[in-house]
């Protein structure tokens, strides 16, 4: 029986177009969707276990990347969003209709993380958007539910398909928050 992490990566990871300029994600509403456009493509595409982010039914893990908050605009339906849990660090406008998470936001000056959006490039139509790189926050799964005997399997299909898992996010994520902090606290190398 295999091990199904997400339907984008399920069949393999398909590599994204470094050319690729955008597109517009739609929720899974059939009459009036929220849509969102974006004017780039993303960064740090990755499979999330976290159990904040919005996942397919059926999936163990969602699929989330980010883009600066400056290319994205909601162009349709935006009277359909609401704030899922307004004291999250992550703001995450969903559909009131389908539940569908259409970006994430922080409004935290003083993250490291402030200026991108979280958005799930699977609700395009277009391919091009970066691939997935890595698994974040693997071991979360088990908080929704995942049986812990299964996690070596599971790892063990995310190295097959190149998603080194991790139960963070990835070495180079986890040292730019470090430097951020560090930067604001005024720290200097001994
Ligand atoms: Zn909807
Ligand atoms: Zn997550």
């Amino acid at each position: 029986m295999g091990i199904k992490i997400h339907p984008a990566v399920d069949d393999g990871v398909k590599p994204g177009d470094a050319n690729f300029a955008g597109g517009r994600l739609h929720c899974k509403c059939t009459q009036n969707p929220v849509e969102v456009s974006i004017k780039s493509n993303t960064a740090h595409n990755h499979v999330c276990g976290c159990t904040k982010c919005w996942k397919p039914a059926g999936s163990l893990f969602s699929m989330v990347a980010v883009v600066p908050r400056d290319k994205l605009e909601v162009t349709a339906n935006a009277d359909k969003l609401q704030v899922v849990d307004p004291s999250a660090t992550i703001q995450r406008h969903a559909c009131r209709e389908c539940g569908v998470h259409m970006y994430g936001r922080i409004e935290n000056r003083n993250h490291p993380f402030h200026g991108l959006d979280f958005v799930h490039t699977e609700l395009s139509d277009k391919s091009g958007w970066s691939a997935p790189e890595f698994a974040a926050f693997v071991s979360s799964i088990i908080e929704s539910g995942a049986p812990p005997e299964n996690m070596p399997a599971v790892r063990a299909r995310l190295r097959e398909l190149g998603l080194e898992p991790y139960d963070c996010l990835s070495p180079p994520l986890m040292d730019a928050i470090a430097a951020h902090v560090a930067k604001s606290k005024g720290a200097q190398a001994a």
